[in-house]
């Protein structure tokens, strides 16, 4: 009987879809950190964020466009990103109480669960490529300190050279560490119905040397799973580890068949409850797009094949 069932099934998808099947949707979203983001503080700069925002998530989208693959697109965004000095990433990272910087980075694949991230890095000019390395060309998920730093020189992967260190320490003093925001993450759906997530971060402000937070934790600050949806995290990491934000959001989709809106508002009240501040972004397997969080604001952007681009910084 189910045999039949299972036939009839086939031919009434065939008689009323012969050729067109159903058009896959893909989209991104991006995060610039989360925090005390309001108008007042922001000012004159609001441009300037929403003008790179824009950049980012519109190079993001014509990738996906022209059939570029989830986790290509993921280390190209994030990229962008960290080569922009208004985020807490790469060339904005923020210092550490030592007044030294280290790069936490993560990325993953949502057909497999592949992963790869480093921690406590500093070196690689991107540190989203290594990750995507450690990833693609390791046994391993997470890679730390100068064992990172070795794996990216063997991988022949950009090292900042004299003058561009010297730029990026030299600003540190000049940076407002003391409530910068401004970790990265993008998550993606491609044309191919493939999730990926990723994250890079300074970390927060005057952290002790050798602090990890979220950024690099697959499954707290990254998460990506075909099955569910892909997802970046910014915040105070410790929260983040604690309640395996990432991941969490994840398995509430999956294993309580909630949407993805449910998910999110569940994880961010968790954190809440216990005195974490932050915010996620999302993308389900379906290209429906969500954020959360419980700060003032959050630097983010979206675009999808069924939305058009929508860039937001405070709450609404
Ligand atoms: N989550 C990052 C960390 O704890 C910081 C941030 O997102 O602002 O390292």
């Amino acid at each position: 009987m189910t045999q039949y069932l299972r036939t009839f099934r086939f031919l009434f998808l065939f008689a009323f879809f012969p050729f067109s099947g159903f058009a896959q949707s893909y989209g991104l979203v991006i995060h610039g950190g989360a925090g005390s983001i309001t108008e007042d503080r922001l000012g004159e700069r609001e441009e300037e964020y929403r003008k790179a925002l824009t950049t980012a998530i519109e190079h993001g989208y014509n990738l996906l466009d022209k059939g570029a693959d989830a986790v290509a697109v993921v280390a190209e965004v994030i990229s962008i990103l960290e080569d922009d000095p208004h985020f807490n990433a790469g060339k904005g990272a923020v210092a550490n109480s030592e007044g030294d910087i280290f790069h936490d980075a993560s990325i993953m694949r949502g057909s497999d669960l592949f992963a790869g991230a480093v921690a406590s890095m500093f070196g690689p000019k991107n540190p989203i490529t290594v990750a995507e390395a450690v990833m693609t060309k390791s046994p391993h998920v997470l890679l730390c300190g100068e064992g990172a730093e070795l794996f990216a020189e063997n991988q022949d992967i950009y090292f900042l050279n004299q003058e561009e260190r010297k730029e990026y320490l030299n600003a540190v003093p000049k940076r407002k560490t003391s409530d910068k925001k401004g970790t990265v993450g993008c998550v993606v759906l491609d044309k191919n119905g493939d999730l990926a997530a990723g994250t890079s971060t300074g970390g927060t402000s005057k952290k002790l040397p050798g602090r990890i937070g979220d950024s690099p934790i697959i499954g707290a600050g990254t998460w990506a799973d075909n099955r569910s949806c892909a997802v970046s995290a910014t915040g105070d990491g410790e929260y983040f580890i604690r309640t395996a934000a990432a991941s969490y959001v994840g398995q509430i989709m999956r294993l309580l068949d909630a949407d993805i809106h449910t998910a999110l508002e569940m994880v961010i009240g968790d954190i809440d409850d216990l005195g974490g501040q932050g915010g996620l972004i999302a993308i389900d397997k379906n290209g429906v797009v969500g954020w959360d969080f419980n700060t003032e604001g959050m630097f983010r952007a979206a675009k999808t094949s069924a939305i058009p681009l929508r860039v937001e910084l405070y709450k609404p």
